[in-house]
């Protein structure tokens, strides 16, 4: 069984780990560093991204999860998939810098703050349920990029490799699909 942490320092934690273990991942919080340590992949949940990142500082976890990207793989939701983001729309630079994406945030604005849209996601669903909570979108990909879910000519969920993004939050949902499918990606990188 692989081992999956999920960033606790903020946000939706205790569903994605639920949606892990039944998932039939380990499933372990990450609050310091020394929690990263047997993990054999990482989830960095919705939340607030800059708020999170202040924590990832204060906590000494930004350097050490940078690092940890270098080899593992990671799954960002939401605001998980702004700091992974190489490009973030009104911002000098990237937090994580780790996926070729160019993201805009809170870009379904103040009208349609929340919103459920039925979503085809390429080798893992035809109808998932995407729960979008001030989400962002993805504007564009790097060549190395491949695009799972698109919603209103908008970009959604993409993987480059080991690393997974989604702009919804798939741990509110009882739908298993997506966080199944990172599982496997983290059994075939060990
Ligand atoms: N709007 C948030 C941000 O910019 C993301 C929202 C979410 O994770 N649900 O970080």
């Amino acid at each position: 069984t692989v081992k999956i942490g999920v960033l606790a320092l903020q946000g939706a934690v205790s569903e994605h780990v639920k949606s892990l273990r039944a998932s039939g991942a380990d499933a372990a919080e990450v609050k310091h560093t020394d929690d990263l340590e047997d993990l054999d992949g990482l989830v960095l949940p919705g939340g607030e991204s800059t708020t999170m990142r202040r924590l990832m500082d204060k906590y000494e976890l930004f350097d050490a999860i940078k690092s940890f990207a270098e080899r593992k793989p990671v799954f960002g939701t939401c605001a998980g998939l702004i700091l992974m983001a190489q490009k973030i729309e009104g911002r000098t630079g990237p937090h994580l810098g780790i996926l070729d994406i160019d993201v805009k945030r809170n870009a379904y604005g103040r009208q349609v703050d929340s919103f459920e849209a039925d979503l085809t996601i390429k080798h893992v669903s035809d109808h998932y349920d995407g729960v979008f909570i001030r989400a962002p979108y993805i504007k564009s990909v790097g060549p190395e990029v491949e695009i799972l879910s698109t919603y209103e000519d908008h970009i959604v969920a993409c993987r480059q490799g080991r690393f997974l993004t989604c702009a919804f939050h798939p741990e509110l949902t009882d739908d298993l699909s997506l966080h199944r499918y990172f599982v496997h990606l983290v059994e075939e990188s060990i």
